[in-house]
């Protein structure tokens, strides 16, 4: 069983995805944290945001990796534990440049399609329902106005003790957003088959009740 679940930045989706997964129990995978990791990588070792080549050979080298540790996901590059190191403003700020190389993404990619062959999953991403997982049974596009997203971000930021302005945290949103539907590669699009889904005015336990029941009606689970 796949679901996809794509949408643009703080929409949500890995609160929600992760809520799904576990209702489910299902493997969520946060297509995200992947080109992060890679971001991550990319400063440690000095590399240029923009040198595919490098970046691509790095890849090869250092496995990006999920794990569960205590009960929880994390993510490591090697054997290094990056699940905080990854949600930096800094990281932030630049994944959509290293995301936007092909083969940094047809690594990914891979990657991901070996975890949805092996596991029922609820993956969430950019591409998920138009490139990784076009046969999903589930398709889920999830949206938001730039301010609530803006504001929830803000939230989640305090929780980490990051203090970003909320006119700061506009103006990056519509940035990322601007970034990743304009690359050339998979950009981030809503796939014809999937259902939108406005989270603006909802919480978080309506936005997953919405979409049990679009999965319950399409698959009966
Ligand atoms: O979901 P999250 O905001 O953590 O994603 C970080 C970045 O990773 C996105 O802004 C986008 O550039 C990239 N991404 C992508 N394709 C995906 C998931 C994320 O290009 N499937």
């Amino acid at each position: 069983m796949q679901i996809a679940i794509d949408g643009p930045a703080s929409a949500g989706k890995s609160t929600i995805a992760k809520i799904i997964a576990d209702k489910l129990n299902y493997i969520y995978t946060d297509t995200g944290a992947m080109y992060r990791a890679v971001t991550w990588l990319a400063w440690q070792k000095q590399v240029d945001f923009g040198n595919e080549n490098q970046i691509t050979d790095l890849i090869q080298k250092i496995p990006i990796n999920f794990r569960i540790l205590k009960g929880q996901q994390r993510i490591f590059v090697g054997d290094t534990d990056v699940s905080e190191a990854i949600r930096t403003p800094f990281i932030t700020n630049n994944v959509s440049q290293v995301s936007s190389l092909p083969l940094v993404r047809q690594l990914m990619v891979e990657q991901q399609r070996q975890i949805a062959q092996n596991n029922n999953v609820v993956m969430d991403g950019r591409d998920i329902g138009t490139t990784v997982l076009p046969q999903a049974d589930v398709k889920i596009f999830m949206v938001a106005s730039v301010h609530e997203r803006a504001k929830r971000r803000y939230q989640e930021n305090l929780t980490r003790g990051i203090t970003t302005s909320l006119t700061e945290l506009e103006t990056e949103i519509a940035a990322r957003d601007y970034k990743d539907s304009h690359r050339q590669t998979s950009p981030l699009k809503k796939a014809a088959d999937a259902i939108e889904i406005d989270t603006t005015s909802l919480n978080i336990d309506q936005v997953v009740q919405k979409i049990l029941k679009i999965i319950h009606f399409k698959t009966n689970k």
